[in-house]
């Protein structure tokens, strides 16, 4: 899963996205609100952490605009800002939460899957339905009840397809919600994921919709 980040401090920015990508997030991150809009404009974000204080164009701006544009994307903010002002206004603006830094990267964690979890619609750490269920605490799929690892990439594929049961995805569409940038994404990396995927899941469990896409059962 992809997640943008936006900080413009360089020391807790760098050791954010390498805290992320060893957590099996693909982590993007911007240092400004200009540029942090123009990656929201692009989309494929399963989540965004938003600093308030930015250059060019202040966090809270950042998330009035995504949130007037109809981007839901969960946000959760962080900031060094003790403001209760600064804190009640992001969530009004439509922050998902917000955390105060220094944090611990585990509750960050926590949280991030909590919001996401929100968006989707469950309560607990199970989303999907049906045959097919995602826990977002283990990063394992629950398939007919057993239980399945899956790689980072494979957990972020299913992620994507469970969004809207029965829905089509192409390969472009995937490719967004997988890969952040700078990550290099071969021709056939989407039918290599799949194809792993199903032998692990079952050979019905996502299908090919030709020249379509590929789409998981409603
Ligand atoms: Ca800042």
């Amino acid at each position: 899963m992809r997640v943008l980040l936006v900080e413009d401090d360089e020391m807790i920015g760098r050791s954010l996205k390498q805290a992320l990508e060893g957590a099996g997030w693909s982590a993007d991150w911007v240092r400004d609100g200009e540029l942090a809009q123009s990656a929201l404009g692009d989309g494929g974000y399963t989540c965004v952490l938003l600093d308030l204080g930015l250059p060019r164009q202040d966090g809270t701006e950042v998330l009035r605009r995504a949130r007037e544009r109809g981007d839901a994307t969960p946000v959760l903010v962080l900031t060094a800002r003790d403001g209760l002002d600064d804190r009640i206004h992001s969530l009004d603006l439509g922050a998902d939460d917000y955390l105060l830094k220094p944090f611990e990267f585990r509750e960050l964690l926590a949280r991030m899957r909590a919001v996401v979890r929100r968006r989707d619609g469950a309560a607990h750490s199970l989303v999907g339905g049906g045959a097919l269920q995602l826990d977002l605490t283990t990063r394992e799929v629950v398939v007919n009840g057993a239980r399945e690892a899956l790689t980072a990439r494979e957990f972020a594929l299913l992620h994507a397809l469970l969004e809207r049961p029965g829905a089509i995805l192409s390969r472009e569409q995937l490719e967004n919600r997988i890969y952040g940038w700078g990550e290099e994404v071969t021709s056939n990396a989407i039918d290599v994921l799949i194809h792993g995927m199903r032998r692990k899941l079952g050979a019905d469990s996502i299908r090919n919709v030709r020249g379509l896409g590929w789409r998981v059962a409603a």
